[in-house]
């Protein structure tokens, strides 16, 4: 079943890929394995997923211990300060950073592990008051703000497109976060490259794919419901 998923998503990907004229290999496919047990993601693994995407610091620590160890783990859910230790010397890439407090304790840990973290800025890019991120108008100075910080480095942004039915309704805030990317990168912000964008799930990652995304989150389709 995960097999026939993983490769219907592949050949979607390629699609999307060959409508915006982009290369297949610029885009990475992380599996949102949450909630999910082991064999499932063993399943993946086999397939070819080295990326695996969770969000709960628990549940990233136990799968950590047990899968393969060239697996990235990208944590994408709300990261609490005080779990940021935990998972410091075990995780790729950090999805979800929207505050000061929680940057400053990442840039804390990974230097007293003598490494960098890499990082993603979440923005709440339709305003959903439910949401996490920072809202676009407060990033610039965020972003100046954390660019001090040793042991971090900004790399991209993060967004949770609203849940729609038709992914279409989707595009514009996609769009707006690949100009918003192009506009701090001319910035030239020190210790802020903007090469990752981590949008598209399940429900729209061919509209994310079409509009710039270089990192696509999915769960349901590959795993079926969480459990
Ligand atoms: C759960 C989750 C996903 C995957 O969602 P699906 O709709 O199951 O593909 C992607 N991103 C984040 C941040 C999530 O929490």
């Amino acid at each position: 079943m995960i097999i026939q998923n993983l490769t219907t998503i592949e050949e979607t990907i390629s699609e999307s890929c060959k409508k915006a004229n982009r290369l297949r290999q610029d885009i990475t496919l992380i599996a949102v394995s949450k909630t999910q047990p082991l064999p499932l993601l063993l399943e993946a693994y086999e397939w070819g997923c080295r990326d695996f995407g969770e969000n709960k610091v628990q549940e990233i620590i136990e799968k950590y211990d047990k899968m393969p160890k060239d697996v990235c783990w990208h944590m994408i859910g709300h990261l609490q300060r005080n779990k940021v230790k935990s998972i410091i010397d075990k995780v790729s890439l950090i999805h979800s950073v929207d505050s000061l407090r929680l940057a400053q304790e990442i840039s804390k840990q990974a230097l007293l592990k003598k490494s960098k973290m890499s990082i993603l800025v979440e923005i709440n890019i339709a305003l959903e008051p439910n949401k996490y991120g920072l809202a676009i108008n407060e990033l610039v100075s965020f972003l100046e703000e954390i660019s001090e910080l040793k042991g971090i480095s900004v790399e991209g942004f993060m967004i949770i497109a609203p849940f729609v039915e038709n992914s279409e309704e989707n595009r514009q805030y996609f769009k707006k976060l690949l100009k918003l990317s192009v506009d701090i990168k001319s910035k030239n912000i020190d210790n802020v490259i903007v090469d990752i964008l981590s949008m598209g799930m399940s429900g729209d990652y061919k509209v994310a794919i079409e509009e710039g995304s270089t990192l696509i989150r999915i769960g349901t389709s590959i795993f079926g419901p969480r459990q």
